[in-house]
């Protein structure tokens, strides 16, 4: 019967029935390790890390919403029957931890929420404004792309905004009803599960991609999970210390592993993305200095900026790149031109 009113409801709204494996691909990478690698979605959804321990299992990161986080539960039910009793926001953005209510209202008995200090801070202070101001810009997204809709012709491109389209609307009838559910436990530079079975390390090891990413490090697996410090796409830097972040790559990378989960994109080996992050870097910092040094102004810098990197770059990441560097050339104008 549950079938059938699902297939029903999917003919009607086929947005608000996806299954738990519509939004996550689960994918071993160690022994009681397990990368929830998001599926493309209109807002997206992070991954996860999923650790199981002897008696509990920790995950890393909770999505945009609540519905993904639940989602994600049901594929961590199949795994194993232990409670998740530990929950790590690597950061504080949307993506990342506004689900976060999810695991308490599913695990009553407790479940700590492990963050940085600052990344708890950050929360409270930045991401609530930003989910009210989401609130009250998100009416005009939809509006946009009802137009869009309205005004595309293509049969393809049709169903893609459609889709979109719900997915919106459902996006900002659940964000109205999110209760934003801080960390319970933070920590400076590094806080240490020590279990029977495995050895947990959440390390804050400087500024990057926020002032509060950590990563979680599991030695004995020789796995790390990254955050948005280190993902498949192209880094998003509007919250960003792009000269930590070299020095902070190169922190983590003197850590002994072989796999990556990061934020975003697909399971990494080795050490190859943390070199390809950290001269991204070190060119965009150089190319907007010298933009700057000659008086260009943040448009012409854009212009310059972006057509040499692109040459350099675009295949080495992801689609959206072209779009993406020009936001992080204005940052990096931002951050040069606010150094002493
Ligand atoms: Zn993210």
């Amino acid at each position: 019967m549950k079938r059938l009113l699902c297939l029903f409801s999917l003919l009607l709204l086929p947005a608000t029935c996806l299954a738990a494996d519509d939004l996550f691909d689960i994918k071993p990478v160690a022994d009681g390790v397990y990368a929830a690698i998001a599926k493309p979605a209109y807002k997206v959804n992070c991954n996860a890390a999923i650790i199981l321990f002897d008696d509990a299992v920790l995950v890393v990161d909770t999505h945009s919403k609540p519905s993904a986080a639940r989602a994600l539960i049901e594929q961590i039910k199949k795994l194993t029957d232990k409670p998740v009793r530990y929950v790590v926001n690597t950061h504080f953005h949307w993506d990342h931890y506004q689900g976060n209510q999810a695991y308490p209202s599913s695990w009553p008995a407790g479940v700590e929420i492990i963050s940085s200090e600052a990344t708890r801070a950050n929360i409270e202070q930045r991401g609530i404004p930003r989910v009210k101001h989401e609130i009250v810009t998100m009416p005009r997204e939809i509006e946009n792309l009802k137009s869009d809709l309205d005004k595309a012709s293509d049969l393809g491109q049709k169903e893609q905004l459609r889709a979109n389209l719900l997915q919106a609307e459902a996006y900002l009838a659940e964000l109205k009803s999110v209760h934003v559910t801080l960390p319970s436990v933070t920590f400076d530079h590094s806080l240490i599960l020590h279990r029977p079975s495995k050895t947990v390390e959440i390390l804050w090891l400087g500024n990057a991609h926020t002032n509060g990413d950590v990563f979680v490090y599991l030695p004995r697996e020789k796995v790390l999970v990254t955050g948005d410090a280190l993902h498949g796409w192209t880094p998003y830097m509007g919250d960003s210390y792009p000269f930590d972040w070299i020095q902070t790559l190169d922190a983590a990378e003197k850590l002994d592993f072989d796999q990556v989960i990061g934020g975003h994109g697909d399971v990494m080996r080795g050490k190859e993305r943390f070199e390809l992050w950290k001269h991204y870097f070190r060119d965009l910092m150089d190319e907007a200095a010298e933009a700057y040094a000659r008086g260009a102004s943040l448009e012409d810098a854009e212009k310059g900026v972006s057509k040499t990197l692109i040459a350099k770059y675009s295949g080495k990441f992801d689609p959206g790149f072209p779009k993406s560097v020009i936001g992080n050339i204005a940052k990096a104008y931002q951050v040069i031109a606010f150094m002493p």
